[in-house]
């Protein structure tokens, strides 16, 4: 058997299947030249084919997916954006970093929100920020550091208590907050689905067609199913699935993270999912769990993270029910209606890969679960740095370089143990 060059998900993603269907652009049936091939629909890919063809639009750009848009980790991730960097463990020595960053990533985020404004794009985009939230001791230690980094670099946010939260959410699991304001909550199957039909004109989209190899011709030559790409250049933006094409093996892993979505609640129990219309609630350790209110009358609970490979079904359900029902006991009886995996890019420091991996071949990828705005930002300066237009030393440079990582069985071993740990750590935040 080959083996799959993409992620292949049991389900299909919950944001998606709440929007009207579409139909796909159609796959690739026959050989075909360009100038650019960009591999991955998600938010790196479609900014570097929109970027590359702002800047050169008399280029031939295809757009190679695998799956639908709307099907990818674009889609079904939680929908927490914006330009504020305030990582989960942040210290005072880590503030000076992430202002720098926060830089390039407003500057990602206002021209995202430009495309959106000027495009029409409708993806209940509402910036009513997020809440972080500790349910633990530990828990409320690690946001205390966050709130210093939040003061010494201006980041508009309050403090809540149980309850606050309680009031804003419906559920009095947690013992402290924080409250980001900048935070921007949206609808990521929407949005990416949004953007896709925003591309200029000249962009080719070829869905339900993955590259199953590579290989230099003159340029590169990328085999699919129904027709070979002859590209100039080629851009990998399939995040983890980079390493399928042999690169960067040993700088990223494939995570796995779910989440499920319930059915609609009855009116008469509406009070019981807290006072805000919107919220979103970020846990305080990384592998705690993430909780949002979609729409009027839905919860949205995403946990659990598995290495290289879904779980087993019953687990997944089982294990998300628990988080649940632990926040939410009165709401036992409602039920799950969507839940779905997706796969985010884990790399041992952190910082993503981004840059030139061979002659015409570049790539970046390792988004470590927050990819809207740092995936469209990396992508924006990738198609800079391919068309050899402006300096980005200082933005590589502020985001780092993902580090290596062991290689396998020490990698699974690895993981294996350091989620015991941390799990242990976690306790409830999970
Ligand atoms: C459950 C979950 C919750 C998350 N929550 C958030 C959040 O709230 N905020 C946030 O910013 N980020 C979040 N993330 C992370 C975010 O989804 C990713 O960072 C983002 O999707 C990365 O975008 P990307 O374009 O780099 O990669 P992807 O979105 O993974 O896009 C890569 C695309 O490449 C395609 N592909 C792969 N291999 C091939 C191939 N061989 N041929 C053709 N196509 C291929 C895939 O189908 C995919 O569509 C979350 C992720 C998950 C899974």
């Amino acid at each position: 058997m080959t083996k799959l060059t993409y992620p292949d998900y049991s389900n299909l993603c919950g944001w998606n299947a709440l929007l009207p269907s579409r139909s796909p652009r159609p796959a690739l049936q026959e050989d075909t030249t360009v100038d650019l091939a960009v591999v991955g629909a998600g938010f790196t890919g479609l900014a570097i084919a929109r970027r590359f063809s702002e800047l050169d639009p008399d280029a031939r750009v295809a757009v190679i997916e695998a799956t639908t848009v709307g099907e990818g980790s674009s889609a079904r991730n939680s929908g927490f954006t914006g330009a504020d960097v305030l990582p989960r463990n942040a210290s005072i020595e880590m503030a000076e970093k992430a202002r720098v960053q926060s830089a390039f990533f407003k500057e990602a985020f206002d021209w995202l929100m430009q495309i959106v404004r000027e495009n029409g794009i409708e993806c209940d985009l509402q910036q009513v920020g997020s809440i972080r939230g500790a349910a633990t001791e530990l828990g409320e230690a690690s946001l205390r550091n966050v709130l210093e980094v939040a003061r010494v670099n201006g980041i508009a946010h309050t403090t809540l208590s149980r309850e606050d939260i309680h009031r804003r959410i419906g559920s009095s699991y947690y013992r402290f907050g924080i409250h980001m304001q900048d935070t921007w909550l949206l609808q990521p199957a929407a949005l990416i689905r949004g953007l896709l039909d925003a591309l200029p004109a000249p962009i080719e989209v070829f869905e339900n067609t993955h590259v199953s190899r590579m290989r230099k011709g003159d340029g590169w030559i990328l085999e699919t199913p129904g027709g070979i790409v002859k590209a100039k250049k080629v851009a990998l933006a399939t995040n983890g699935f980079i390493r399928k094409f042999g690169y960067l093996k040993s700088r990223m892993a494939t995570i796995y993270t779910y989440a499920a979505v319930t059915e609609e609640i009855a009116e008469s129990r509406i009070h019981e999912l807290g006072e805000s219309a919107t919220w979103g609630l970020l846990p305080s350790h990384r592998l705690g769990t993430t909780l949002r209110r979609i729409g009027r009358n839905r919860l949205m609970v995403r946990s659990l993270y598995a290495h290289e490979a879904e779980l087993d079904e019953r687990d997944a359900i089982g294990n998300l029910r628990d988080r649940f029902e632990r926040r939410w006991a009165g709401l036992k009886d409602v039920q799950f209606e969507y839940l779905w995996a997706g796969t985010t890019a884990f790399t041992m420091n952190g910082a993503p890969w981004w840059g030139k991996l061979d002659k015409d071949l570049y790539a970046s990828g390792g988004c470590n679960g927050s990819g809207i705005t740092k995936g469209t930002m990396l992508g924006r300066h990738l198609a800079e740095l391919m068309l050899d237009i402006g300096d980005h030393t200082q933005m590589a440079t502020s985001m780092g370089t993902a580090s290596w990582i062991a290689p396998e069985p020490f990698r699974s071993i690895g993981f294996r143990v350091v989620s015991a740990l941390e799990s242990r750590k976690a306790g409830r935040e999970m």
